[in-house]
């Protein structure tokens, strides 16, 4: 599964945040479950996932959000496995770069410069949601 970046650019600060991994958490826990189910597995025991740095995830939130949503479910009690997927950029004098964002306070996006020449820079990853594996029995 992918998902297109949604990093807040609104100002309601944490609750942003928090309504973001809410809505992440609900889209992998239903893929995971419709994929789970389409295997004819009645149960999802851990799921693999790569979250691209700029999607400004906390993990714990993340978690924490599957876990809510998943009660009920065929996906109660999973484990989740989370990899940060650093971001990757190049500016317009080819430098390619890894970095760990700053987040702009003010728009509660990204700060992203190369650390080379500070020039903005065009994303080249860091952006991608990945169910990358479901264990289900
Ligand atoms: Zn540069």
């Amino acid at each position: 599964m992918k998902a297109a970046a949604q990093y807040g650019t609104d100002t309601a600060g944490n609750l942003s945040f928090k309504m973001h991994e809410l809505s992440l958490a609900a889209s992998i826990l239903e893929s995971a479950v419709g994929a789970a189910k389409n295997n004819n597995a009645s149960k999802v025991k851990k799921i693999y996932l790569d979250v691209g740095g700029l999607l400004m995830v906390n993990p714990e939130q993340l978690r924490f959000g599957l876990e809510v949503l998943s009660k009920d479910t065929i996906a109660e009690g999973m484990e989740v496995d989370i990899k940060k997927i650093p971001v990757k950029v190049k500016c317009a004098s080819g430098h390619v770069s890894t970095l760990d964002p700053e987040i702009n306070p003010l728009h509660n996006a990204p700060l992203l410069r190369c650390p080379e020449c500070k020039a903005k820079v065009e994303v080249l990853g860091g952006r991608e949601l990945i169910l990358k594996k479901i264990i289900a029995e």
